[in-house]
């Protein structure tokens, strides 16, 4: 059966790279009908971040990327990953390193002058195994795996047959002084008593699979199927940064972004269909996903494309979904979320221009708060703006004042008898259009871009409308 992992370290953060490895090994494992499971690798625990794994775990759930295990937690299980550095230890595979920080420094730093890679120098390697154990009892020591000086090949789905020359390659530490093994061990380690097929991860770990190799072969056992996902990068293509923009996939998911549109779009990046296909279901990801499809070179993140995306999900989400999903937004704004059929209403206005759901908020504020806030420019150009007189043959102040008999008179205030009644005026004025929508609409908005001018007056309702023009007045 297919058998395929997350590994994350919890960093505090999930990164956009990292959601793309568990959005491609979970859609691989759905595809073949296998197993998608998560382990959270925690071994250095100089990056420790409390609570970071609850989070990890919140964003997945988040994402809808359900796993199908109790989570392994690495740092849970170091006693597992000791018997195994045991065995290497054993089958002299690997040896113990009583090398201080201080010699280890001092090296790296004469290697540098010299202009060599560093690299440990092998001091303990010949340390006999009987002097090794004593010593261990007096010192702190971390454990190497002894590298062979020999040509590594592996082939990876993705890049096809790789090599690394093991004489190149350091002698790794697998076990550390504060008795936490390495990446590389407890990586092996677990995706062996994990029985994984295949590891999907990103193109970073490529340097590392050689030792993996090394590992599996000491131990005796089959590796799995490799497949290095290409890197991330910006628009500049250098390598994805906080620096150009968000990399978090919380921040996505607090400015609104929709889980939908964010996977959808994260799918693209290093995978395509033949056809070119941008918008899928989660269903039509899982059954169209192969490794086969994806690509060796990077893969722009390109965040215009993802609002467009995210605004194509959002038009075509029912108005009661969108409301449900805006909501939080809303209520983060400050506003009073009670009246579910009123913001409806609201939403359903503005469903076309939203790009993302923070976006709500400001586009509907209007309606929910009787303070609105008067845009300066919007008041300069439409209402107060200079020259007036010699553009109309009456001023704006009389116009609304207008406009208010025109309105109180109306029973029914809908769309269409607002519509129908503002315009025999305007003809009976011989005015334009635009000299009465637009001074109305700011009047009762405060801007000169919003929904639907009479639907909008509608779904204010009379009284409010009436109030806000005759304040409007007043200034005037
Ligand atoms: N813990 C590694 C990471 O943070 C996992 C790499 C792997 O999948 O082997 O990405």
């Amino acid at each position: 059966m297919v058998t395929v992992r997350f590994a994350p370290s919890p960093t505090g953060y999930l990164h956009i790279g990292g959601l793309r490895t568990a959005l491609y090994n979970y859609l691989f494992a759905r595809h073949n009908k296998g197993k998608f499971l998560l382990r959270i690798e925690d071994t250095d625990r100089t990056r420790y971040v409390e609570g970071a794994i609850e989070k990890l775990i919140e964003v997945l759930k988040w994402c809808n990327l359900e796993y199908d295990n109790i989570p392994i937690i690495q740092s849970q299980r170091l006693d597992i990953y000791k018997k195994y550095v045991d065995e290497l230890l054993q089958k002299d595979f690997a040896y113990r390193c009583f090398c201080t920080s201080e010699r280890l420094e001092e090296m790296r730093k004469n290697q540098i002058a010299k202009k060599q890679p560093p690299k440990y120098d092998r001091c303990c390697k010949d340390i006999t195994k009987e002097e090794s154990e004593k010593m261990a009892k007096e010192k702190t020591f971390t454990v190497r795996m002894k590298m062979p000086s020999e040509e590594i090949i592996f082939n990876d789905v993705i890049r096809g047959d790789v090599k690394f020359h093991g004489s190149l390659i350091d002698d790794q530490i697998i076990l550390k002084t504060d008795g936490y093994p390495t990446y590389h061990l407890a990586n092996v380690v677990d995706d062996h008593l994990m029985d994984v097929t295949h590891v999907i991860r990103g193109e970073e770990w490529l340097s590392s699979t050689p030792k993996h190799i090394i590992l599996y072969k000491y131990f005796g056992w089959t590796p799995p199927v490799f497949a290095h996902l290409p890197l991330l990068l910006n628009s500049d293509k250098s390598k994805l940064s906080k620096r150009q923009g968000d990399v978090a996939v919380e921040d996505y998911r607090d400015k609104g972004y929709l889980q939908e549109a964010l996977l959808n779009y994260i799918a693209l990046l290093g995978w395509s269909t033949e056809d070119s296909q941008q918008i899928f279901t989660k269903e039509n990801l899982i059954e169209k996903f192969s490794l086969e499809r994806c690509g060796k070179s990077g893969a722009i993140f390109d965040i215009q494309k993802l609002i467009w995306m995210n605004g194509e999900y959002i038009r075509k989400l029912s108005i009661d979904e969108l409301t449900n999903r805006a909501i939080p937004f809303i209520q983060k704004a400050g506003f009073d979320t009670s009246n579910f059929d009123f913001l409806k209403k609201c939403i359903l206005l503005e469903q076309d221009k939203i790009k993302v759901l923070s976006d709500v908020p400001h586009l509907i504020d209007f309606f929910l708060k009787d303070d609105i806030i008067y845009d300066e420019k919007a008041m300069q150009k439409v209402i107060k703006k200079e020259g007036t007189s010699t553009t109309l043959s009456t001023s704006i102040a009389d116009i609304l004042k207008d406009i208010i008999n025109v309105y109180s008179q109306i029973q029914n205030f809908s769309a269409q008898e607002i519509e129908s009644e503002t315009r025999k005026y305007t003809e009976s004025k011989s005015l334009k259009t635009s000299q009465i929508f637009h001074p109305v609409r700011v009047a009762v908005s405060g801007r000169t871009e919003g929904p639907s001018l009479f639907h909008m007056l509608e779904l204010l309702g009379k009284e409010k409308v009436l109030l806000r023009i005759t304040k409007i007045i007043d200034t005037l």
